[in-house]
């Protein structure tokens, strides 16, 4: 794929920046320059660009902003001790883009067109991904969107892919501290044949709300159930579960309705190779009020890109309460262990990591 590449000529100063990586937070400052490649039926994925970051110039009618024709990724850019920049498994956030693409009726894009495009963009701003210390990271958002001016009900017939780039401090200000969870009664994120498993916007949108009740009942984030029965445990709305049983057994609802997360495919990797025996299935909601109460469940943990793994403390509903898991000692091992990967302080044993600098 060509790439023309417009420099910047309002890069933002070396001080500013030293400023801004020294306390980056999360998705409020974004890189020099944006990479664009647009679609059309007769010319394919054409048109690609690294320019000066800025705002689009949309139609009114531009079909996103009307029907949510959209989709995204999330990544991250490591810096090494030696200076060097890397992407983790960037080929499966290409592949997940290329299934969410097809629930959304977009045009595919090649998963080597995706990696180029992602490492062209970290070339350009390399300067933007901070030092290793204190887990900061540069956060990617590759995006795809219906950038048609139309308002008739079909796929758009011209597609704007874009990547953006934020400098990510740690998730965690002033240590890892368990989540508390919020159990949705009302709300839930995905049906059979709906979008669940896509990554797309629409997903977050429906899921807001319940997350304001969520912060409204003192709770940092918010359970999703089944659509069909509201029995099974789906995923957190942005991260998915793990449950640690007290022989060892992990066990993670399985994938359908749910979002394959890339940190959740690794970790089943990553516990498998630390021992333990990973069972993807249907997991219901006693299983949980039970196993914490009876001690049967000893840990639980979230996972996904931006807070790599994260341990889940107490679960509240309307009318109820079950208290955080004795332990998060498997937790922590398991994000050790993904974060050393990640920063090339251990061995690259699964070949997860991809060198863009
Ligand atoms: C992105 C996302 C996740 C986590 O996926 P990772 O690839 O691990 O970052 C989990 N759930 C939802 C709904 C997501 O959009």
């Amino acid at each position: 794929m060509e790439i023309s590449t417009t420099p910047s000529s309002a890069a933002v100063s070396d001080e500013r920046l030293a400023e801004i990586l020294a306390s980056p937070g999360f998705g409020l400052h974004f890189t020099d320059h944006m990479l664009t490649v647009e679609w059309t039926p007769d010319a394919g994925w054409h048109a690609g660009r690294i320019e000066p970051y800025g705002p689009l110039t949309l139609d009114p009618a531009t079909a996103v902003l009307h029907y949510a024709q959209e989709i995204f990724e999330g990544m991250k850019a490591y810096r090494h001790a030696d200076g060097s920049i890397w992407s983790f498994r960037p080929e499966e956030n290409a592949a997940r883009m290329v299934r969410s693409s097809r629930r959304l009726a977009l045009p595919e894009l090649d998963v080597a067109d995706y990696i180029q495009a992602v490492d062209a963009l970290v070339t350009a701003d390399q300067r933007w991904v901070p030092d290793p210390a204190g887990e900061k990271s540069l956060y990617l958002r590759p995006f795809m969107f219906a950038s048609e001016a139309f308002l008739g009900v079909r796929p758009a017939q011209h597609v704007t892919f874009m990547v953006i780039a934020s400098p990510a401090g740690a998730y965690f200000k002033g240590g890892i501290k368990p989540v508390t969870l919020w159990l949705t009664e009302g709300y839930t994120r995905a049906g059979r044949g709906g979008m669940g498993a896509a990554k797309t916007g629409g997903n977050y949108a429906s899921s807001l709300v319940a997350q304001q009740q969520a912060s409204a009942q003192g709770c940092d984030q918010v359970v999703f159930l089944d659509a069909q029965e509201g029995r099974y445990v789906e995923e957190l709305g942005g991260m998915n579960l793990y449950f640690v049983h007290d022989d060892g057994t992990i066990v993670t609802p399985e994938t359908g309705t749910i979002l394959e997360g890339i940190t959740r495919s690794s970790i089943i990797e990553l516990a498998g190779k630390l021992g333990h025996q990973v069972e993807e299935r249907r997991f219901s909601i006693d299983e949980w009020r039970d196993g914490v109460r009876s001690g049967r469940i000893v840990e639980i943990f979230a996972c996904g890109t931006a807070a790599v793994v994260t341990p889940v403390g107490a679960l509240k509903w309307d009318g109820g309460e079950v208290p955080a898991p004795a332990s998060t000692d498997l937790t922590m091992r398991v994000r050790q262990a993904l974060v050393d990967i990640q920063y090339g302080r251990a061995e690259d044993t699964f070949g997860w990591m991809h060198r863009i600098v």
